[in-house]
């Protein structure tokens, strides 16, 4: 599987961004690597419980695929709006790394060239 060409389930906004190369050992740390290999982040704030998945492609867009996805980084960039509008601290928020599942739809897993399975 060409790792720069852009899966199937890539929103169409996507396309036009370059992917980063998956390289192995598999390491999911930056924003794209995140949206080449189809994990999600989501956010959960911890003052007013809400809990909602990032959009990966915007924060791409805004800060680059290179963008470190732990979350150190993401506290930077990442507030919840809902607080934030209300007045209160927006800034309390965890994230949680899902990786892609079945019950997505069919996301082609990279594999190791060579490797059957
Ligand atoms: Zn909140």
């Amino acid at each position: 599987m060409d790792a720069r060409r852009p899966p199937p389930y890539l929103p169409a906004e996507m396309k036009d961004l370059k992917l980063p190369e998956i390289t192995y050992p598999l390491s999911i740390d930056t924003v794209g690597m995140c949206i080449a290999t189809g994990h999600e982040i989501s956010m959960h704030c911890m003052t007013c419980r809400r809990y909602v998945t990032l959009n990966l492609v915007t924060i791409a867009k805004r800060h680059g695929m290179d963008y470190p996805s732990l979350a150190p980084s993401l506290e930077k960039v990442v507030v919840c709006g809902a607080c934030q509008e209300a007045g209160r601290d927006g800034r309390r928020v965890e994230f949680r790394l899902t990786p892609p599942t079945v019950a997505d739809g069919i996301v082609p897993w990279p594999r190791q060239e060579g490797r059957a399975g």
